[in-house]
């Protein structure tokens, strides 16, 4: 194994099918050394969620070996210490960390804002805006220190860019983190780290079909079966289709790589044409 070779770190990347195993698969074949981290249980407040079992991330751990070296890290991205421990395990194996993919993410409260619980308000900005927050300033904090430059890309969302019924608390996260990475990459600019965020438009992966999801919240908004409403959703996208996991890593890859060394502070749309702003 080459151990000049890059340093990636990517969050919420246990679940087979997800976003964030498609990035860990391409950044390994772009020839990174990985760390993949999930959580361990559901939320407190929200035992019922379905996250990953906790053989989910090592099983992913084994799929991805096949790409390069992968280590498996367990990891709540709201807790300030486990996301000290995540960066310092990888530190600790790999020596250093140039590329930060905050992908961790989750679909809860997506109600009407009249019906909408606090705890299911708060749960959103916290996994998806504190996380973010939390991870890339352990990230920033590092890569100053190394004084090498580095990559902090952050899965974003086409709800960041217009506002959506029923998911006002998505919503309001994934506008944060725009804001959050037009912010930091001013500040790390000089210093040779770029800050960007990708926006998936809607991604064939677990996260539509888990218990009270996109797919649960809008057949019941709408009356329509899943088909009917998938058919209804694919007429507005330009390019027919919903995206892959892989059409968001291919974006990640991009970011993470040399040739998108002058791009920092986007938010970039992969929508197949749905947001054009
Ligand atoms: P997913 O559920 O497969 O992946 C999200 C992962 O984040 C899960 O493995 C989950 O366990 C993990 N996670 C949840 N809470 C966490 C926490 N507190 N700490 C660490 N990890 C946590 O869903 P996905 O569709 O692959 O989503 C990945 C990212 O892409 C999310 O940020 C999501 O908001 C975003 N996104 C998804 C879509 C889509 O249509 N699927 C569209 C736009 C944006």
């Amino acid at each position: 194994m080459d151990v000049d070779s890059r340093v990636a770190i990517v969050t919420g990347a246990a679940r087979k099918g997800g976003i964030g195993r498609a990035i860990a698969r391409r950044l390994l074949r772009d020839g990174m050394r990985v760390t993949i981290s999930d959580v361990e249980k559901a939320p407190e407040t929200h035992p019922d969620y379905e996250v990953p079992s906790p053989s989910e991330l090592e099983d992913a751990a084994a799929e991805l070996s096949q790409y390069g070296e992968v280590q498996a890290v367990t990891c709540d991205v709201r807790k300030a210490d486990q996301v000290e421990a995540m960066f310092a395990a990888t530190v600790d194996r790999f020596g250093r960390v140039d590329v930060l993919v905050n992908n961790a993410g989750l679909a809860v409260g997506l109600k009407p804002v009249t019906e909408l619980s606090e705890e299911d308000w708060r749960l959103n900005l916290d996994v998806m805006a504190t996380g973010v927050f939390l991870c890339s300033r352990a990230a920033a904090r590092h890569m100053l220190e190394r004084g090498q430059g580095g990559r902090i890309i952050t899965i974003a969302s086409q709800a960041g860019k217009t506002g959506m019924a029923l998911l006002a608390a998505y919503c309001s996260a994934k506008f944060a983190v725009i804001g959050f990475t037009q912010s930091l990459a001013q500040e790390l600019g000089p210093e040779g780290i770029t800050v960007n965020a990708v926006c998936p438009g809607t991604v064939s992966t677990p996260l539509l079909s888990v218990k009270g999801g996109v797919f649960d919240a809008y057949t019941k908004l709408t009356g329509l079966s899943v088909e009917d409403y998938t058919r209804r959703l694919m007429r507005t996208i330009p390019l027919r289709r919903f995206a892959t996991p892989e059409d968001i890593a291919a974006a990640v890859g991009f970011l993470a790589s040399n040739e998108a060394r002058y791009i920092t502070g986007e938010a970039i749309n992969v929508t197949g044409g749905q947001e054009m702003h």
